[in-house]
């Protein structure tokens, strides 16, 4: 086998290799990002519950405080109807009293309900603090894991490239050009034997002429149809 065909086979495996390598690592991506959105939209959903249960804890602190006033307002109506003395102004502070119980008691079921919900969206936030941490503890273990896997590949991509320099040095020059270029237009593969008369890649025949000087010379020729680079094999 000529020296330039042969280098460039070595080349090319490696450059495989390499082309693997890499696709193993672009294939944690999308679980890396996947799971960075997981914890994204928990965080997000913790804060909106805390959210929705501050604004209703202020709401049951208003509400404690209004009914507070009113019952003091109620206690001195009542100590007004005490003091009335004339029928008139009685019956009109008998309906001031009875007003002001009807809010004090609707008052007191709002207040009632806004604590039931609060009660509900204090547990909201627990479970979903409690079901983050734990979507937290799982990606933690899985991102050590995916860590340790990538170093690993990354330390064979290291290697492997190092040993695709030492390789590209066996090429000539021109021919190393045409391979790169090639290689970065159709990443399968660059350089192909001939498979009987035709290219091994898209099969066209190649004329006996060529295939001949190919065979004699050990000459690397481009295919005219499909651009692959083209040996004689053994
Ligand atoms: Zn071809």
């Amino acid at each position: 086998m000529h020296p330039d065909v042969e280098a460039l086979l070595a080349l090319q495996a490696d450059d495989q290799a390499i082309r693997v390598l890499e696709e193993q690592l672009a294939a944690f991506e999308p679980r890396l990002r996947a799971m960075a959105q997981a914890r994204t939209a928990a965080a997000d959903g913790v804060a909106g519950a805390q959210a929705a249960l501050a604004a209703e804890e202020r709401r049951q602190r208003d509400l404690h405080e209004q009914i507070a006033r009113h019952k003091q307002l109620h206690e001195r109506n009542v100590a007004h109807l005490d003091a009335v003395k004339r029928m008139r102004d009685a019956t009109a502070a008998v309906a001031q009293v009875e007003a002001a119980r009807r809010i004090l008691a609707e008052e007191e079921s709002d207040l009632q309900a806004v604590t039931r919900r609060v009660g509900e969206l204090r547990a909201a936030v627990e479970a979903q603090e409690r079901s983050g941490g734990e979507m937290q503890a799982q990606h933690a273990v899985e991102q050590e894991e995916i860590a340790a896997q990538r170093s690993e590949i990354e330390g064979q991509l290291t290697i492997a490239r190092t040993a695709r320099a030492g390789l590209a040095t066996h090429v000539n020059r021109p021919l190393l050009s045409k391979y790169d270029r090639i290689r970065s237009a159709r990443r399968d593969g660059a350089i192909y034997a001939l498979r009987g008369p035709s290219c091994g890649n898209c099969d066209t025949s190649v004329p006996m002429q060529r295939r001949n000087v190919m065979a004699a010379s050990g000459t690397i020729e481009v295919c005219e149809t499909c651009g692959v680079l083209l040996y004689a094999g053994a």
